[in-house]
């Protein structure tokens, strides 16, 4: 494998010792105004969110992104003792999350665009922040973040704050060399990746667009995204309200077939009611334990299954 770099919550990585990975996971999650209307993101009690990983490290997990940014939640120092306790690595990230994280009179609505490009490289290259959830963050950690996380909601690209925080975070990937996930609702994810491509300078070939399988009826859509060069997130497996195993194992069927098998990345996306440690059936080793052996037997090869859970995260996340 190519050798690449890769920013942890515990340091420089390099592609040999990232494993099987899942793009868009979430472990630890502290102090959101969201908690209180929403107790299923309570995910707060660190020994709980340590033995999540280690369960999945134990099926042969090996990296995790943690898909909470900057002042939704995130705790860098925590997250760096859930990556001791637990043995697997953490790539967290910078950016910023959807509407309802935010308070209604929190400074990321009103922060110029210049400032947040500075603010979402600056924690790619100096470290995350410890706080933000309040006050603009003034601490900041030896931890950096290795990924730059955005999102659109179902208005699209029509609303002037998506469109400006959009364009912030595209400009910071662009500065930094580090991915970008986006968070999308079946909604404008083509003008989405043009914006991207064409106003900030990110290579198509660094965008995950997440969420893709909660769309599960028009394949072709699925294509026109693919044809952009993006990686495609199958990020909401053991969400199964909005598809089965058998709908998601004939969505990976149909990309791999279609020609898209190296920009597919699978993961959970999870809420503490699909986490163990927190009481569920079901967990983020769900992929390792059920998922890729229903995959050997509905005749996805070896080698398939390696490039979609190992080799295709490897590029997707690497920086610079
Ligand atoms: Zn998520």
């Amino acid at each position: 494998m190519e050798k690449r770099l890769y920013q942890t919550v515990l340091g420089d990585l390099s592609s040999e010792n990232l494993g099987h990975c899942q793009p868009h996971e979430h472990i630890y999650i502290v102090g959101t105004i969201d908690q209180e209307i929403c107790p299923l993101i309570c995910m707060n009690n660190l020994p709980l969110s340590a033995k999540e990983l280690t369960l999945y490290r134990e099926k042969g997990g090996s990296t995790v992104v943690d898909a909470n940014p900057l002042a939704t939640g995130r705790d860098a120092l925590a997250l760096q003792d859930i990556s001791r306790l637990s043995g697997v690595n953490i790539i967290a990230t910078t950016g910023y999350h959807i509407p309802k994280f935010y308070p209604a009179d929190h400074w990321i609505w009103t922060a110029p665009e210049e400032e947040l490009t500075e603010l979402f490289a600056s924690e790619i290259t100096d470290g995350m922040f410890l706080e933000g959830f309040y006050a603009r963050p003034t601490v900041r950690t030896d931890s950096k973040a290795g990924l730059i996380k955005a999102m659109i909601t179902k208005d699209g690209l029509q609303d002037a704050h998506t469109v400006r925080m959009l364009t912030a975070a595209g400009k910071a990937a662009a500065k930094t060399g580090a991915s970008i996930m986006v968070h999308t609702e079946g909604f404008d994810e083509l003008a989405m990746i043009d914006l991207l491509a064409g106003k900030t300078g990110v290579d198509p070939a660094s965008i995950l667009v997440c969420h893709v399988d909660r769309q599960v009826e028009d394949l072709k859509r699925h294509e026109e995204i693919a044809s952009t060069g993006v990686f495609m997130e199958y990020d909401t497996i053991t969400l199964f309200q909005f598809h089965n195993n058998a709908d998601e194992l004939r969505m990976l069927r149909h990309m791999t077939d279609k020609g898209f098998l190296d920009q597919i990345l699978i993961s959970t996306d999870p809420e503490t009611d699909r986490m163990k440690a927190y009481g569920s059936k079901v967990g983020i080793d769900y992929i390792l334990e059920h998922f890729i052996p229903l995959m050997k037997l509905c005749g996805f090869s070896e080698e398939e299954i390696r490039a979609i859970t190992v080799t295709n995260p490897a590029r997707a996340l690497s920086i610079g």
